[in-house]
């Protein structure tokens, strides 16, 4: 057994473990926002209370048929199934979205 080399290949393993996290993690990301995008798009790319194209999000204007949240929907699934959730939903901006849910 090459107990000599165990603690270096441990070293190893972490550092590469580590890189390619990050690594992952930025395709990922990358991966979000073209969906992200992708998304928005589909919905026309601005807000339908104001107009605005800042900060936009996914609203469910009837929750009972809500699978999860788009964001959520981003960060963990496909596409086919981002694409379902999105066409349930509204496009708006962050504002127009917390005044929805204060009135409701
Ligand atoms: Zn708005
Ligand atoms: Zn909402």
């Amino acid at each position: 057994m090459p107990y000599k080399n165990t603690d270096k290949n441990r070293e190893y393993q972490k550092n590469w473990a580590r890189k390619n996290q990050s690594k992952m993690l930025a395709k990922r990301n990358i991966r979000r926002k073209k969906y992200m995008l992708k998304a928005i798009e589909m919905k026309g790319g601005l807000c339908t209370e104001c107009g605005t194209t800042e900060e936009l999000q996914f609203h469910h204007p009837d929750p009972s048929n809500k699978v999860a949240s788009v964001s959520r929907l981003i960060r963990d699934k496909g596409w086919a199934t981002i694409e379902k959730e999105v066409n349930k939903c509204v496009l708006v901006c962050k504002g127009c979205h917390e005044r929805i849910h204060v009135i409701k």
